[in-house]
């Protein structure tokens, strides 16, 4: 028994190790991003490129598996999050993605042959402008329970390419059966606090929220390559 022992605690030290020493987090800490769960733990995170369950159907983030942001940006979010707990005691903030490399970005991008690049603009920003995502300043996210197995339903999945997702054109969804209210009302339960903590949505994705403009983040961070 004492060796099973010796060489479960050998494993969890060589896992611990191998997840401390990913080179890619690394190059974001020293970039000076921080891991939103080291300012707010109790927002959760589920970095969906870090799975196979995304639009590309492939791990394009290896071994980065926490979530990075500029650090103005992690508070800002920790702010939504406290306000969220404020008002609603059972539901988290659920995060998808954050910073975001802009060579992820460039396979992305390359992953949506099918439409032209104006229209695929609406769903994944172009490598060569960058994303806000490229400079740790922006957010994908939803709301959850307290354990972040139960996302509330906001009407279309993370990175649901159609107009269902764009919140510019709830009005004309709801009209048309294609939203329900309880839906329309989640996103706004979302849209809500992340509004209150400073962030800016956007006319075309739900999920995502800017914590400055893209002149703003370029004049204050480089893209993280
Ligand atoms: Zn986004």
């Amino acid at each position: 028994m004492p060796l099973l022992w010796f060489i479960l605690w050998l494993s969890v030290e060589i896992l611990g190790f191998a997840q401390k020493d990913c080179p890619d987090e690394k190059r974001l800490e020293a970039a000076g991003l921080v891991d939103v769960q080291t300012v707010d733990p109790s927002i959760l995170v589920d970095l969906k490129y870090s799975t196979t369950d995304n639009f590309v159907k492939q791990d394009v983030y290896g071994c980065i598996t926490r979530c990075f942001l500029q650090k103005e940006t992690a508070e800002k979010l920790a702010q939504a999050n406290r306000l969220l707990r404020e008002q609603y005691p059972h539901l988290r903030l659920l995060v998808y993605d954050g910073a975001r490399s802009r060579a992820v970005q460039r396979k992305l991008w390359a992953a949506l042959p099918q439409y032209a690049p104006k229209l695929r603009e609406n769903y994944v920003a172009n490598p060569d402008e960058g994303s806000i995502h490229n400079y740790g300043c922006a957010v994908d996210l939803t709301v959850a329970n307290t354990k972040g197995d139960e996302p509330l339903d906001m009407g279309t999945g993370y990175d649901f390419f159609g107009d269902l997702a764009y919140p510019r054109k709830e009005a004309q969804m709801l009209k048309a059966g294609r939203l329900t209210k309880r839906q329309v009302d989640n996103r706004r339960i979302l849209r809500g606090v992340m509004q209150k903590a400073g962030f800016e949505p956007i006319t075309s994705e739900w999920w995502h929220f800017n914590a400055l403009s893209r002149k703003q983040a370029a004049r204050r961070y480089g893209i993280i390559e």
